[in-house]
């Protein structure tokens, strides 16, 4: 069985397409940029166990989720750039948990992200063994020293206008904001009620520490930002240990810094954060608290999937209201439902590296997507026959041919045509009795049709010519059995097989040693190409038929498929044993995709 398939290959890939960050990063090296950091020691050591200083040139970059749900293909196309840059220049990629949000993080998140960047085939070890996994609240005590010392310079302010009085006082794009009446209080009073909310005293919502920066910036995200807020929650990794939380923003510059990452890359979404990234770290810098060279942002486009949502939130609403079967249900965009469904990780790195990384607005085809599966996929999944819509058909002269009604005619076929390496072929029987595919008996051929029609004959695949001699209808008029003879001495692979030429070959599985199997047939899980993009309401954009579930009969090698194992039954596409409910008594087969490209219009 084809068990090995989900191994990313390990054949040396051809030279990568150059593009703007790989520019970056190759000038970086050239020039040195990285090489002259001296380790700190000391807070702002994260990243290395060492002290001192090393002369190393390698880049570091990241790949920062919050653990606030499970990720997509989205993220994976981060996750492919990041630990993919990394990989390719001998440096190294940290994961690091963003986990400064208490409320929406849980320990369940955090495990299937490990568990996600792993399957993809990336880790986050250094050359001498380090393990580079960072949570951003084991930076905690720092940033809060990091608040104090912006306090200290006059550089941030507790502020304790109401919420909607911050709001209205920000101004907006036209106009410029108001001045905060606790803008000028003095650095002994910003620093004790600072320690305050620290403590516990405030509420939540009724304070904030801000960076003071400038209300009249162009740029809204410089108007006096906030760093930290007041939150009584309880942290998955923390606890109760605090009751502010620095904000996103303030948090992600510092994480980087930390560790020492060189080249921060995130979605264009935090192109205007940019600023504010340069301003925190320069302060920080001149203070001493974070060591030089500094970390830098740089943005690139994320990824939008046609058919696809890519919002956490909006993935969550589909799970808890139950309209799939959960995160990892096989039409999710999820890393655990592209997985379920029967996507390779090799396939997932192939898409990453062929949609490129830009700065453009674009939409990817899902097909896209899918091509890359089926190249994955074609040389390596062992080929089988299955029936999706069973007739029955009956070989009326099968005693007299062969001596007995009972009699089976071994037959097989090859596990993989073409295949480098000699493989066991399939094994299966033909007898009196096989189920064919229902659209491949037609009482009356339309024009051109190949397959069964009385006085016809076609190939049943690896096995002998029949000629179809009728059928029987039950009293509605429906045909519920095909009735053929088989021609003698037509046994495909035998000196015979070519004595009588037939237009067809069809599918089919035996009677006496077909399997009955579960199969479900996925499609996209919206109508719409952009379920999710100008306002529209995903939720009415549900594609109805996004699940067929069907009885069908398989041959009988698959007995021995185990979960996760891929196929590509012949002319229907590529399944895969479902890894939650196949079993070998009860097989249970999820369509992939087909053999052909659906999706692109
Ligand atoms: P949230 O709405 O919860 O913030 P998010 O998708 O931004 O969702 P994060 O956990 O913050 O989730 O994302 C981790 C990383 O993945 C970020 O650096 C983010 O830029 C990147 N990322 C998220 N979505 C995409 C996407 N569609 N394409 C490329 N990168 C993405
Ligand atoms: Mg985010």
């Amino acid at each position: 069985m084809s068990s090995s398939v989900d191994a990313p290959s390990s054949t040396p890939e051809p030279a990568k397409p150059s593009n703007f960050l790989r520019q970056i990063i190759e000038a970086d090296l050239a020039a040195g940029t990285h090489a002259q950091r001296r380790w700190g020691g000391g807070p702002g050591d994260a990243a290395h166990h060492g002290q001192g200083q090393v002369d190393e040139a390698r880049i570091r970059t990241r790949f920062p989720p919050e653990p606030n749900g499970y990720l997509h293909v989205g993220h994976a196309k981060s996750i492919c750039l990041n630990f993919g840059l990394a990989r390719d220049y001998a440096g190294v990629c940290h994961l690091r948990f963003d986990d400064t949000n208490p409320e929406k993080e849980d320990q369940e998140y955090v495990d299937s992200i490990i568990d996600a960047v792993h399957w993809l085939g990336f880790g986050w070890q250094d050359a001498d063994g380090h393990e580079n996994l960072y949570y951003a609240s084991n930076y905690f005590d720092f940033m809060y020293r990091a608040a104090e010392y912006l306090i200290e310079q006059g550089l941030a302010y507790v502020d304790e206008q109401t919420p909607e009085e911050m709001r209205a006082n920000r101004g907006d794009f036209g106009r410029p904001g108001v001045n905060s009446p606790f803008r000028d209080r003095s650095v002994a009073e910003n620093l004790a009620r600072f320690r305050e909310m620290r403590d516990g005293k405030l509420a939540d919502g009724a304070a904030v520490l801000r960076a003071r920066i400038d209300m009249a910036s162009p740029n809204i995200n410089m108007r006096d930002p906030a760093i930290y807020r007041v939150r009584h929650a309880e942290h998955h990794n923390t606890g109760n240990q605090w009751c502010i939380y620095p904000m996103y923003t303030f948090a992600h510059p510092i994480e980087d810094a930390l560790e020492h990452i060189t080249h921060s890359i995130c979605t264009l979404e935090f192109e205007d954060q940019r600023p504010f990234y340069d301003w925190l770290l320069d302060h920080l810098r001149e203070g001493g608290l974070i060591a030089a060279p500094q970390p830098r942002q740089y943005e690139f486009s994320r990824l939008n999937l046609t058919y696809v949502i890519t919002s956490k939130r909006k993935l969550k609403h589909l799970v808890d209201n139950a309209i799939v079967s959960g995160w990892d249900d096989p039409r999710m965009p999820t890393i655990v439902g592209l997985r379920r469904r029967g996507y390779t990780p090799a396939a997932i790195q192939m898409f990453c590296e062929r949609i490129g990384v830009t700065k453009d607005y674009a939409w990817i085809d899902y097909s896209l997507l899918e091509g890359c599966l089926r190249e994955d996929l074609e040389a390596k999944a062992h080929r089988a026959m299955m029936v999706l819509d069973p007739l029955k058909l009956e070989l009326s002269n099968w005693a007299e041919v062969f001596g007995s009604d009972q009699h089976l005619e071994a037959c097989e076929l090859p596990a993989l045509p073409h295949a480098a390496e000699e493989l066991t072929p399939r094994r299966f029987t033909l007898g009196r009795e096989v189920w064919i595919e229902r659209e491949d008996f037609a009482e009356v051929p339309p024009k051109g049709y190949k397959r069964l029609f009385p006085g016809n004959k076609v190939r049943l695949k690896g096995g002998y010519v029949i000629e179809c001699t009728g059928c029987e209808k039950d009293a509605d008029g429906h045909v519920v059995k095909v009735l053929a003879t088989v021609v003698p001495d037509t046994k495909s692979g035998t000196s015979g097989a070519d004595s009588v030429k037939v237009k067809a070959a069809i599918t089919w599985v035996g009677v006496a040693d077909g399997l009955q199997a579960e199969v479900r047939l996925y499609d996209r899980l919206f109508t719409d190409a952009q379920p999710d993009a100008g306002g529209k309401d995903f939720l009415t954009l549900l594609n109805p038929d996004s699940l067929k579930v069907v009885t069908a009969y398989v041959e009988p090698s698959l007995a021995q498929a185990q979960a996760d194992d891929k196929f590509q039954f012949e002319r229907f596409g590529y399944f895969v044993a479902d890894r939650k409910d196949h079993t070998p008594t009860k097989p249970v087969f999820n369509r992939i995709t087909g053999l052909k490209d659906s999706w692109s219009k």
